[in-house]
């Protein structure tokens, strides 16, 4: 056994990992992550995973539960989903993936009169859902892409898929503790603890 790799926890995922693996080091501590999916939320805001004086809503064991549903450019085919499932769920915090079917004429674009035409499944669509302290929007649809799947290229889509881009960074600026933030935002104890000194 080799004794020198030591194992840390991933703030992000809470796996053991070793210390070596996606390092970060951030106010002067060392972190691990087993992905760079994890490292991607960890630098992207500490202060969901990590605190001093205070614990970060991960310590806390929060956990902040989306459902989404992604529209794809082209149909898949079963088998294509199939791996798509395999890699979604293997993404941290992904927690359910659901397809959403039609059925489609498979007779329709081959030559029509004589053949038999059958109904298959197309799944046109996919119901995630997932912690957003492990995993963005932003990042399952860029696994997606590289899965050789495509999204919707529609307007509307792609307009939705950037306010949703857009509100989750929202959600995880709001829930990050910041270095500072606490005397700041707490002025009136603040106020009332000097008042308390003076009268002392
Ligand atoms: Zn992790």
């Amino acid at each position: 056994m080799d004794e020198s790799v030591r194992l840390e926890r991933d703030p992000v995922c809470g796996m053991m990992v070793d210390e070596w693996a996606h390092q970060v080091v951030h106010r002067g501590v060392g972190y691990a992550f087993c992905s760079l999916q994890c490292r991607e939320r960890f630098v992207s805001a500490p202060g969901l995973y990590v605190g001093r004086k205070l614990l970060a809503p991960k310590q806390k064991g929060m956990e902040l539960i989306k459902r989404r549903r992604m529209e794809f450019g082209v149909p898949l085919t079963q088998a294509q989903f199939v791996e798509l499932n395999d890699a979604l769920l293997s993404m941290m915090g992904v927690m359910t993936l659901r397809s959403v079917e039609v059925m489609v004429d498979a007779g329709c674009d081959l030559q029509r009169s004589g053949s038999e035409t059958g109904m298959t499944v197309s799944i046109k669509a996919a119901e995630v859902s997932y912690d957003l302290l492990q995993a963005t929007a932003l990042q399952l649809e860029r696994k997606i892409v590289t899965l050789n799947a495509t999204l919707s290229n529609e307007w509307g889509e792609k307009l939705q898929r950037d306010f949703i881009h857009y509100l989750e960074q929202c959600e995880l600026d709001d829930l990050a503790i910041r270095p500072g933030a606490q005397a700041k935002r707490d002025g009136r104890t603040r106020h009332a603890a000097f008042s308390f000194q003076r009268a002392a």
